[in-house]
């Protein structure tokens, strides 16, 4: 585990502020964007701004040089603000308006994500010359906490004609990317999707002369929450194990897009317990409602997905509770099934930390459904 923001630290900085909030440890960040240059020392990282889009965070990898992967233009324009070149960012969203292709190619970005015959068409059109990279849809899998299976990506056998057309359009047919789905925590994911690239690329040079120079491999590492992942270091190493058997010495310009494994464990989201009740008298379980919930904050907890690591400052005997947030959406309950244990002399106002949240969560935070404001997020040096 590496929170290296301790509980006690984390409690004295936050006790005076309103909850709900989210402090984010920039320095874990920092740590976490050095060990996975040092663990994929032939990778360019492109950091996927969704998973956190605060301005600091964009900084402090603007000063380490990593790149961006962004989604939309409003994403971009952020970049820009702060001065990162085009030339450090690439457009992964399958998904995009033709007049926002043109947007990103006149502020400098010549790479592209595509997986659809009409976007090649917009590309070429909008985007001359770019760089493109195809989409490869994954594998059914059920070993990702949060998969992004079926709406992006697309066979290989379209991927082949996609990149064909690519080129016959202009474009430079530059290399193909997957996403094994995040929070994946079967690493053979990436054994398979890399050789079904492999295949792919042999295809494109034997029968096509294409040469492929680049292979994008997504997000998909592991942040630390409470169903068991191998360490970073065992990814890296079979995932290099992977890229080497396939693709020995082709020289291929290798790309991670890692959002979840760069920001999540440097967040912890601070709540509140509104309320601690029953639903009957003398039935079980409690049922606690805190300031938190999937509207601000804990969206990933969706079909109890994502299991977060809750801590307590109280540590007495505990039984196990549904947690639930506050708005009046019967949807807004985060575990029911699965077993949160928490304190039996656990009462209104009392604080509960949840653990690894700096990713998808303030970012994913609704406006101000039921009138409860956005989830603020404050960054510790
Ligand atoms: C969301 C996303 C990522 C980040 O995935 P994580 O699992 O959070 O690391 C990377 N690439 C693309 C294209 C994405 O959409």
């Amino acid at each position: 585990m590496k929170d290296t923001l301790g509980i006690e630290k984390l409690i004295a900085f936050s006790q005076a502020k309103e909850t709900p909030l989210i402090v984010i440890d920039l320095a874990q960040i920092k740590d976490n964007y050095q060990e996975l240059t040092t663990l994929f020392p032939q990778a360019s990282i492109y950091y996927a701004v969704k998973a956190n889009p605060a301005v600091e965070i964009l900084s402090l990898l603007d000063s380490q040089k990593s790149n961006f992967d962004v989604a939309s233009r409003y994403e971009l324009d952020q970049l820009l603000a702060l001065g990162v070149e085009g030339s450090r960012i690439s457009f992964g969203n399958t998904i995009k308006k033709a007049t926002d292709i043109a947007y990103f190619y006149e502020k400098g970005v010549r790479l592209f994500a595509s997986d659809s015959e009409q976007d090649i068409r917009n590309l070429a059109e909008h985007a001359p010359n770019s760089k493109i990279y195809v989409r490869l849809l994954p594998e059914e899998s059920s070993s990702a906490d949060w998969p992004l299976s079926r709406k992006f990506g697309c066979s290989t056998e379209m991927a082949f004609d996609l990149i064909v057309l690519a080129q016959k359009l202009g474009l430079e047919p530059f290399g193909l990317s997957f996403h094994v789905g995040s929070q994946q925590r079967d690493i053979e994911q990436w054994g398979n999707a890399i050789s079904r690239c492999a295949a792919l690329a042999k295809e494109l040079k034997e029968t096509k002369q294409i040469e492929i120079r680049m292979l994008n491999m997504g997000g998909g590492f592991p942040a630390t929450y409470k169903l068991p992942n191998a360490p970073l270091e065992e990814y890296a190493s079979k995932i290099n194990f992977y890229l080497e058997r396939e693709f020995g010495d082709d020289h291929l310009q290798i790309i991670i897009e890692p959002g979840r494994s760069l920001a999540a464990d440097s967040g912890t989201l601070v709540t509140q317990v509104i309320l601690v009740s029953k639903k009957s008298t003398g039935g079980t379980p409690r049922w606690v409602y805190v300031d938190a919930g999937l509207f601000n904050g804990m969206i990933e907890t969706l079909d109890e997905s994502i299991k977060y690591r809750i801590v307590s400052e109280k540590t007495g005997p505990t039984d196990n509770v549904i947690l639930a947030g506050p708005t009046c959406d019967s949807m807004d309950v985060m575990y029911e099934k699965e077993k949160v244990e928490l304190p039996l002399d656990l009462k209104q106002g009392d604080r509960l930390y949840i653990r690894s949240a700096g990713a998808y969560t303030a970012s994913y935070a609704s406006v101000a459904f039921n009138g409860f404001p956005p989830i603020q997020t404050f960054f510790l040096q």
